[in-house]
């Protein structure tokens, strides 16, 4: 049994542990040994020394061990407070232990229990002779003496517990298995010189420590995040993870000959002359990033990362224009319908002078003129064609597409990415996204993707007032509301939902739409647009609300991406609680998009949440989109950050997106450099790392071709 354990070997066949535990430590993704090595401690406790009762002194936080003579539960007649007691006893004395309104604790512990507990030690009320403690943590150590060993007179590891297993029972298997000799064995993963170059310890040295440090030098280093052992770890994770990433997309840039444009042409200039604007820095400088990528014969991948309004289309145009005058065709994929439609007639007047051919393709059209298109896009007539989702379907065949273009990208899966990639041999690709990324991300979930920031926003914009409100203050805010309408402006109102709901109770935007009109503002025009809704009275709605014939939009989120209305200065968003920071933040985009002072009004219902209260502050602590995304993913961490649809996110073992950001970098430098010498993982130094790689990342890794 013991000769045959290796890293891979089921945990249910550990002694010790059995098929029900083995289910219970499957839930928390504990299956085979190595899982269960990289169940890192949350925190230590220094067992190093314990204390004799007798010792004990006052108002300190001390450890201390003994036997449990009696228990018994008080209840007090003031606010029902109930007070579990144990009476502990060691040869030098005893000690009164309280634990306040956690009664279940009578079933935890029996006279006769041996026990260790950390606490602060005072005087009993009564007896002042009487030492008394409430206990910050306890353990009960009822086995043989070998136990004992793991338990106490050093720094033991205190893990995360779950339904069934204790932090002690996890303690106990991994000591165990740690002593194991098979650990010895294991094949070093990182190349040599790296491991000299960063003085990294060895992996088992490494694990080992991080369970049980084994002097208070390591275990203060440990504990400050400083330790070479922790720095290995985390530098392997993301290194593997790295070395992946740049292998695909060295892979993808040697197998797929892309189109090379000439990007001299002339339809760029005459479009500029058009505009009512001057290109921004940022917007140049980005063309000339997504130029150099449409002229070399690699095919582009290129994110184009900018927040709400820094002006993300003008500059996705210039790019499409591109490949048409080059003889192909775009598209340009965006979320919603009316999105689709925005961008279309936005488009129209612009490429009916450059004599290019535009078409829209969307669900919503009868079937008669999503025929029409069809044919158009497949003879070639259509030179650009806008958008939804509908055009990843199967009957979308272009004649000959040169230009891919996704706006919001966060919008959309994976998949109608790389089924929109494939409609053609190897198609330029240009993905927008207003979600900015923090860099860790997009180092790891966006790794293979060449990214460009529009970092700058067009001149004359003014910072957008946001401000948090409560039911109780709502008649102020329709003041404010119609102030801003009787100085001409136009005005968002935004509700979760579209139709009441019972469970949710939520004012939903048609009830509030016909309230509004009715009862608040009777002398103003009061639209409403929500997605149920069908085209033609979107488009009907919008274009009215763009004509300013509508003083107030009551909309649900479809407005959240891309809607584009100078004169609307003002967005109040109902239930703000329910929405994430990143919804939220593109809602608030809706406004500050002319040169009016502007205005977000969070209105808030209890009961929130702490984590919402922590969104809507950030709200109005900031409009940098790239500090909001921060602290998203800090609320939520990475997983939901990006929900499980979108990120594809491969399996991290020890590193922290959130914290271990610098030696993201570090990795990468160093994966970076290695392919440079070493493409393929040849050099026998590098075998470790080719096995591992093809292990732990090879079907993860196919999801990561989106670009
Ligand atoms: P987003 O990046 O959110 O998609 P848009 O492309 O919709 O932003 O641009 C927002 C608004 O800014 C549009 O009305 C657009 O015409 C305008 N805009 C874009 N570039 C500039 C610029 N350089 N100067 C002034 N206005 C600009
Ligand atoms: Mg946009």
């Amino acid at each position: 049994m013991k000769s045959r354990l290796n890293w891979d070997t089921p945990l249910q066949f550990i002694k010790g542990i059995g098929p029900y535990k083995s289910g219970l430590l499957k839930k928390i993704g504990l299956i085979t040994v190595e899982d269960l090595l990289f169940y890192l401690p949350f925190r230590y406790e220094d067992r190093t020394t314990i204390k004799k009762i007798a010792q004990l002194t006052l108002n300190d936080v001390q450890m201390v061990s003994g036997e449990v003579r009696s228990t018994r539960t008080v209840v007090t007649s003031k606010r029902h407070l109930k007070i579990f007691e144990t009476v502990i006893e060691d040869e030098s004395g005893l000690l009164i232990c309280k634990w306040f309104n956690q009664p279940f604790l009578e079933k935890v512990f029996k006279a006769g229990d041996k026990i260790i507990l950390t606490g602060k030690v005072g005087l009993n009320r009564f007896e002042q002779n009487r030492k008394e403690m409430t206990p910050l943590s306890y353990e009960i150590i009822n086995n043989e003496s070998d136990d004992l060993a793991i338990h106490h007179g050093k720094i033991v590891p205190v893990y995360h517990e779950t339904e069934g297993i204790t932090s002690k029972y996890l303690r106990s298997l991994i000591y165990n298995i740690l002593g194991e000799d098979f650990l010895l064995l294991e094949k070093e993963k990182l190349p040599f010189s790296l491991i000299q170059k960063f003085q990294f310890p060895s992996q088992s040295e490494a694990l080992r420590e991080l369970h049980f440090p084994s002097s208070q030098e390591s275990f203060q280093k440990i504990s400050q995040g400083k330790s070479p052992f922790h720095h290995r770890l985390v530098f392997e994770d993301f290194f593997i993870l790295e070395i992946g990433l740049t292998l695909r997309k060295n892979q993808n840039n040697r197998e797929n000959k892309g189109l090379s444009f000439n990007i001299d042409g002339e339809m760029e200039g005459q479009l500029l002359k058009t505009l009512t604007f001057k290109l921004t820095d940022a917007q140049k400088r980005v063309l000339q990033e997504i130029k150099r990528d449409m002229k070399a014969h690699v095919p582009m991948s290129r994110l184009l990362q900018g927040d709400v309004g820094s002006g993300k289309t003008v500059v996705a145009l210039i790019a499409m224009l591109i490949a048409i005058e080059n003889g192909y065709q775009s598209c340009l994929m965006v979320p919603t319908e009316i999105l689709a439609e925005q961008h279309f007639f936005n488009f129209a007047p612009f490429l009916g002078q450059l004599n290019v051919n535009l078409g829209l393709l969307t669900n919503g059209m009868t079937k008669r003129e999503q025929t029409e298109m069809l044919e158009r896009i497949a003879n070639g007539n259509c030179q650009l064609t806008i958008g939804t989702h509908s055009l990843v379907q199967e009957r979308v065949q272009f004649k000959n597409l040169g230009l891919t273009v996704i706006d919001e990208q966060h919008k959309f899966g994976v998949m109608q990415r790389m089924t929109l990639k494939k409609k053609a041999e190897a198609p330029d690709m240009l993905i927008m996204t207003a979600t900015p990324i923090p860099r860790t991300l997009s180092l790891t979930v966006y790794g293979d993707l060449d990214i460009s920031v529009l970092n700058e926003l067009p001149p004359g914009r003014k910072n957008i007032h946001t401000r948090l409100f409560y039911e109780k203050q709502r008649h102020s805010t329709y003041a404010m509301i119609e102030k801003e309408i009787k100085e001409g402006r136009q005005v968002y109102m935004v509700y979760p939902l579209i139709e009441e709901s019972e469970k949710l109770d939520l004012n939903a935007a048609v009830t509030m739409a016909n309230r509004l009109q009715n009862e608040v503002f009777p002398n103003f025009k009061i639209g409403l647009l929500h997605g149920k809704m069908k085209p033609d009275e979107k488009e009907k709605t919008m274009t009215a609300f763009k004509d300013r014939k509508i003083n107030i939009l009551v909309s649900t989120t479809v407005i959240e991406v891309g809607i584009d209305v100078s004169n609307a200065s003002l967005i109040m968003i109902e239930h703000a609680e329910r929405f994430g920071l990143a919804q939220l933040h593109q809602l608030r985009g809706r406004v500050g998009r002319g040169s009016f002072q502007s205005y977000c009004f969070l209105m808030a219902c209890y009961p929130i949440s702490e984590d919402a209260k922590r969104r809507l502050d950030a709200m109005v602590k900031t409009s940098d989109g790239f500090k909001l995304a921060e602290e998203d993913l800090s609320i939520r961490g990475p997983g939901e950050f990006f929900g499980t649809r979108q990120s594809g996110l491969p399996e991290l073992k020890v590193a922290s997106l959130l914290k271990d950001g610098q030696i993201l970098e570090e990795a990468r430098d160093e994966a970076i450099k290695l392919l440079q010498k070493d493409p393929l993982l040849d050099d026998p130094e590098n075998r470790g790392l080719r096995e591992v790689l093809l292990k732990r990342w090879n079907e993860k890794l196919d999801l990561f071709s989106m670009g």
